[in-house]
């Protein structure tokens, strides 16, 4: 009789936001349910795991960060397995699965699960599962959430497959008959492909007749009066509609039934219905739903009013951060822009060891929305606690493995302090997130949608109306107001509130004792979930700190202007995206909008260089820049057009993407729109620049489409001068990122 035993796997994580930390342990948790036991470990905990010696199957989760390196607590392993000593059987025993995470806007994309890949390959080791990459820049569920639930077969056949060589080698040895042929002392794995209709390991949910029921009331009765109105919900559903719409959920019968009712009694033409937030349509309202498995609770949480909670009132640790008042905040676009980008100038003359050098970033350490805090404080009920204590402990016999209380937490703080400095409450709640919060919600129709949410029928929906609206938690809850969640929930979902960095756009050598950095004032437009327009969080921030005394540029910036308000920094220092250090090398740069940034202080720097060393030889130094409008953003146009007059700067390519189009319908003569046109007309310079005379290129700014259209535009310009393929050009660029002269610093 075989006996119930459970099997064992690693899974072994390497994580720089916590994605990939988060979807191991998810891995690790669900294991049990699966007959299976998992050890999880971050890569960087190698006295927990050893590869070395590991019989059992190894699940790999890593992200990707930066320019394609791995995250920093994978950084350690990534060196040793590309140690050159080690033999090629090295990991011949070792048997493993990899999911990848990366985002497909930056360069280099999944390199890190790559690299492992690629060494564990050339060390020996089998694949068990096909290797998964996930991509964020159109939803890690997209791949994650098949690949998951493929694993779980895939870890069992692999077992099974190593248990029966085990045996063929055993019953082999007992016959004394070695006949160790290459390939039987390692596992023959079956390379399982994704099985995304494999729906037996999901929990399946029909919706009851009862429950449909109950969202016809629901949807029919208003809001509780505590509560946000609910016509907020349904913006886009004319009276009555909704209804149609919630019933259409139940049986067919049930909902042919309902649908006619609605009609005959109110009279309501029919309507072509639109799906929000917080409503869906057939064929999803319909669908049974693979909603995941609910995330473990493992924090709890208490208030204790205390009599001298020393009140935190700014950011935590400030002894490690740079205290800079701002000296002067200057608006440099115009008024009537789209986008609004504003020069900040601190005074760094207290922090005189503190050098920065063109290329560095500064984090920016700044608080959540207070009026935000304190709709989340109403919302949990909790705003009279808002002075107490929070103490936060791991929850007795919690299910999670490795559970931890948040090392950013410290145990002194207010509940105040903690929505204020400690927890992003505008993060986007991640599936998980949502799927926890449906256990929390006591109207059946706002479950039934938090559970489609989750789901992954509604993958589509969580997309459009969650992900990529970038809805914040405080948004998901105010359109769902009977969602009540703990607070130990938010605390063990939300992550940490992180610094956002700004580039420097000044040098110390012109700008002694100072720091500039622009940033646009980043706005999320209303939408299904949000009726009003919503400004970044630090920019939004930033922006109502200096707003009082904001200068427009070239207006007269008096120095009368009333104390500004002192922030929080920290040196972000950025070793590669640096001028070459050999003044005769030439170098390119392009900079589109605030991407100018770091290159006013490469230009800065190289001026004073130049007056430093009047013999020296420099290299040209070519800029290509990007705006709107003339008239309207063209950042930095007077200290540009000073740098070529002083031969600072050689060639300065600016491009117009809204003014040429009047221009062009003028005279019918296309012109460069974008920075990628305007390299294109300069092709052979361009690559002349890099090929022949061993020059850099620099890439600053936006991530989504321009960072990709200037690469393409470089790989088209290289096949074109070079007259060679596009492998051979896509070769040719690696080999300019591999020596660091292709270099990129983009964001978004
Ligand atoms: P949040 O509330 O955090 O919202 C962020 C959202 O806004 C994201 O979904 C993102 O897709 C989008 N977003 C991010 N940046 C932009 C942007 N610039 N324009 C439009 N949407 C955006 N930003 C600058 O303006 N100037 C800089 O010099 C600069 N340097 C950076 C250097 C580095 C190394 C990095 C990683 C980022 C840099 N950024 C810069 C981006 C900056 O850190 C913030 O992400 C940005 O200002 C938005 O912050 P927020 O808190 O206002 O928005």
């Amino acid at each position: 009789m075989p006996c119930e035993v459970k099997l064992r796997f690693v899974v072994l994580y390497g994580s720089q936001k916590g994605q990939a930390e988060s979807l191991a342990e998810g891995i690790a948790e669900v294991a049990e349910e699966h007959g299976l036991v998992a050890e999880l470990s971050c890569l960087n905990q190698n006295e927990k795991y050893n590869l070395e010696k590991e019989t059992a199957p190894v699940v790999f989760i890593v992200s990707t960060t930066g320019d394609g390196e791995p995250p920093d607590n994978a950084l350690q392993f990534v060196k040793r397995i590309k140690e050159k000593t080690l033999s090629n059987d090295h990991y011949k025993h070792l048997c493993y699965a990899l999911l990848a995470l990366g985002d497909t806007n930056y360069a280099n994309f999944c390199n890190c699960g790559k690299t492992i890949e690629r060494r564990l390959q050339e060390l020996g080791a089998k694949q068990f599962y096909a290797t998964g990459y996930a991509d964020d820049g159109v939803g890690l569920e997209v791949v994650v959430d098949p690949w998951i639930e493929g694993l779980w077969q895939a870890i069992k056949g692999a077992l099974s497959k190593m248990a029966s060589d085990k045996a063929d080698i055993l019953k082999g040895e007992a016959e004394d008959s070695p006949k160790e042929t290459p390939d039987s002392s390692t596992p023959h794995v079956q390379l399982n492909l994704l099985r995304i209709t494999d729906h037996q390991n999901c929990e399946s949910i029909k919706v009851s007749a009862e429950t449909v029921s109950k969202f016809a009331t629901a949807a029919s009765c208003s809001a509780p009066s505590t509560q946000t109105a609910v016509s907020d919900l349904r913006p886009a559903l004319p009276a009555g509609s909704s209804v149609l719409a919630l019933q259409s959920r139940g049986t067919a019968s049930d909902s042919t039934s309902a649908l006619n009712t609605q009609t005959e009694n109110a009279g309501v033409p029919q309507v072509s219905l639109a799906a929000s937030l917080t409503c869906s349509l057939p064929p999803l309202s319909e669908s049974p739903l693979n909603v995941p498995t609910l995330p473990p609770a493992y924090l709890a949480v208490s208030l204790q009013e205390v009599d001298s909670l020393e009140q935190i009132v700014g950011v935590l640790n400030k002894e490690l951060l740079l205290e800079a008042p701002i000296c002067r905040a200057v608006q440099l676009t115009r008024g009537d822009s789209v986008k609004m980008a504003i020069l900040l100038e601190l005074d760094m003359s207290a922090h005189p060891m503190v050098t920065y050098h063109p290329g560095d970033s500064f984090d920016v350490f700044c608080p959540n929305k207070a009026t935000e805090v304190e709709d989340v404080l109403h919302r949990l009920g909790l705003h009279d606690q808002r002075n107490h204590q929070v103490h936060i402990s791991i929850l007795k016999d919690t299910k999670k493995k490795g559970a931890q209380v948040p090392s950013y937490m410290s145990q002194s703080i207010s509940l105040l302090y903690l929505f204020t400095w400690c927890l992003e409450i505008r993060s986007v709640p991640k599936k998980a997130f949502v799927r926890a919060l449906v256990e929390h919600t006591g109207d059946g129709v706002q479950k039934r949608r938090l559970q489609e949410l989750c789901s992954r029928q509604g993958n589509t929906d969580y997309n459009q109306y969650v992900r990529d609206s970038s809805l914040s938690v405080l948004e998901l809850l105010t359109a769902f107001p009977s969602c009540s969640p703990p607070l130990s929930l938010l605390i063990e979902h939300l992550p940490k509130l992180q610094p956002r960095p700004y580039s420097a756009a000044s040098s110390c050598l012109r700008h002694p004792g100072k720091l500039h950095f622009v940033f646009n004032v980043v706005e999320f437009p209303a939408c299904s979930g949000r009726p009003a327009v919503r400004r970044g969080l630090c920019t939004g921030w930033l922006f109502d700190l200096i707003n009082p005394v904001l200068v427009f540029s070239g207006k007269d910036e008096s120095s009368s202007s009333p104390a500004l308000p002192k922030i929080h920094v920290s040196l972000r220092p950025n070793c590669s995206f640096r001028p070459p250090s050999d003044l005769s090398a030439p170098f390119v740069m392009v900079g589109p909008g605030t991407g100018v940034a770091p290159f006013i202080g490469f230009l800065q720097q190289r001026e004073q260089e130049r007056k430093e060393n009047p013999e020296a030889i420099f290299g040209e130094t070519w800029l290509f820049f990007g705006c709107r409008h003339r008239d309207g953003d063209y950042l930095f146009r007077e200290e540009l057009e000073g740098f070529v007059s002083s031969g600072t700067l050689s060639q300065l390519k600016v491009c117009f993407s809204r003014d040429e189009q009047e221009e062009e319908a003028a005279t019918s003569a296309a012109r460069p729109r974008y920075v990628q046109h305007n390299l294109r007309l300069n092709s052979q310079h361009v690559t002349d620049i890099l090929l022949k005379q061993n020059g850099y290129f620099y890439v600053c700014g936006d991530a989504k489409n321009m960072a990709k259209d200037v690469n393409n535009a470089l790989m088209e310009m290289i096949q074109t001068e070079l007259q060679v393929d596009q492998l051979e050009a896509m070769k040719t660029l690696a080999g300019l990122r591999e020596e660091k002269r292709y270099l990129q610093d983009i964001w978004g």
